[in-house]
């Protein structure tokens, strides 16, 4: 047999990073069985439903190594709304399901409030189609579900509790319940590998693959996704689209890397692992179930780490979409032709080193390419104190005077200026550094001026020397 797993997003918006982990999951274990990977697009909420997030879906998926081109699909679980009413009134007329006229108010006032679920009223009162009615699935009286899942063991449901629920409302139209069941059938899924949240939903879904006479797929309900305050990571609250971290410039290897750590571990004391390591050792029935905390602040360690050991060429094309901005990562502040590559090649290793998401290689080097550095005047009143007016002029006179415009002359001079004023090299360097860059922090100071060169160093010495009479 065939292992055919999916992966069913619902474009409903930005793609979510723990749905990124499922999806690299089902993707790893195919591969691992030589099995299919199928991508279906829930797009049945029509309210909800945009056409942009499918595409931010299957470009975020491209994103992570999860080519378009290389799996089966898209399907549009739209394009089959036929079998899902076909498999509804299937279930009807073989006694599975029946119609039911209740409206939410009358359930309660027969059972109290205090009673949740449906209470059976309609079950032998054998009504027919009819606009309001629902058609609800006739869950049995006794005996259990047992659902064989890779991660949880083998959770088990007694059917008393499950009510007879929903499974095409009053309109017609079949419920997502259904509907997901209809075509993990019709596209012979083996394997259904989503995350935890969708476990409640497993007894029910599992009790209509019976009904409809089919083998019930192998479960693997995967942990949910929390932030350090151990709440389920929230597209209102935490930073979760995938797209945001790929366009602030986390590498795909890293972020790919990162959300495979998300409740598994590979083997030894090691975190940071090439690709085709994970794809050997990942096993889902290793995968823990407990709720996997999505640190950020070690995505970005993470991420620093990756960036680092990319061999300087790939540094430089990886940051060019910071660079030049694109359609979803806004342009630098400098102007096309104000972007020299030669100086930028000169300072990317120094940048290399330094940074943790690619975005950041902006404010480290817009002074190369700025005719005017902008200034942060914060920096600007730390950093132009008392004694910076003379200090820049005795900075101004020996630059001016240098014989080679190189980073250990400069620092050697900026080092004898800064002494004849009782001045360690740090203090000396805090307005030379501001007058020239901007800021306060940044690359190396002489190795900038020195790409910078002598007469745009002066110049900005010089209105910065105006600017402070
Ligand atoms: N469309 C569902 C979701 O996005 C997926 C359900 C499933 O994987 O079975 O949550």
């Amino acid at each position: 047999m065939t292992v055919r797993v999916r992966f069913a997003p619902s474009p409903t918006g930005m793609f979510h990073v723990g749905g990124a982990r499922s999806a690299l999951q089902n993707w790893i274990f195919a591969k691992q069985q030589g099995g299919v990977f199928v991508l279906r697009i829930e797009d049945t909420d029509a309210a909800r439903n945009r056409p942009e997030w499918t595409e931010g879906i299957l470009s975020a998926l491209d994103w992570i190594g999860i080519a378009r081109g290389s799996y089966e699909g898209p399907y549009f679980q739209s394009s089959y709304a036929g079998e899902h009413r076909a498999a509804a009134q299937r279930l009807h007329e073989g006694g599975r399901a029946y119609y039911c006229d209740c409206t939410r108010e009358d359930v309660q006032a027969r059972t109290g409030p205090q009673q949740r679920g449906y209470d059976g009223f309609c079950r032998d009162r054998g009504l027919e189609p009819g606009e309001g009615r629902a058609l609800r699935f006739r869950t049995p009286d006794e005996g259990e579900t047992v659902v064989v899942d890779l991660v949880r063991g083998e959770p088990t449901f007694e059917n008393k509790l499950i009510e007879d629920f929903v499974i095409a409302r009053g309109d017609g139209s079949p419920v997502f319940l259904l509907a997901n069941v209809v075509d993990d059938m019709s596209m012979g899924i083996t394997h259904v590998i989503r995350a935890e949240e969708h476990l409640p939903n497993t007894p029910k879904q599992q009790l209509l693959w019976d009904a409809l006479g089919v083998k019930p797929p192998v479960w693997a309900h995967v942990p949910v996704v929390v932030n350090e305050k151990r709440q389920k990571l929230s597209k209102r609250r935490d930073k979760v689209a995938l797209e945001a971290y790929r366009d602030e410039g986390y590498l795909a290897d890293a972020m790919r890397n990162y959300l495979m750590l998300l409740g598994w571990a590979p083997s030894g004391d090691r975190e940071i692992v090439p690709w085709p390591v994970i794809e050997e050792e990942f096993r889902l029935d290793e995968v823990n179930p407990s709720p996997a905390f999505f640190d950020e602040k070690k995505l970005r360690a993470f991420n620093g780490d990756y960036i680092r050991a990319l061999p300087v060429a790939d540094f430089v094309e990886a940051c060019r979409p910071w660079l030049t901005g694109t359609e979803t990562i806004a342009p630098p502040p400098w102007q096309p032709d104000e972007f020299d590559p030669a100086a930028f090649a000169a300072v990317a290793p120094l940048a290399q080193t330094r940074i943790a998401v690619l975005s950041e290689i902006v404010p480290n080097v817009d002074f190369l390419f700025l005719a005017d550095p902008l200034i942060d005047e914060a920096a600007w009143a730390k950093a132009m104190k008392e004694g910076a007016a003379d200090l820049l002029d005795a900075a101004i006179v020996a630059f001016e005077a240098l014989e080679s415009w190189d980073a250990e002359s400069l620092k050697a001079t900026l080092e004898a200026v800064g002494a004849e004023r009782g001045l360690k090299l740090g203090k000396a360097q805090a307005p030379v550094r501001v007058a020239v860059t901007g800021r306060t922090v940044g690359l190396p100071l002489f190795e900038s001026l020195e790409v910078l060169g002598r007469d745009r160093t002066l110049t900005r010495l010089r209105a910065a020397r105006v600017r402070l009479v």
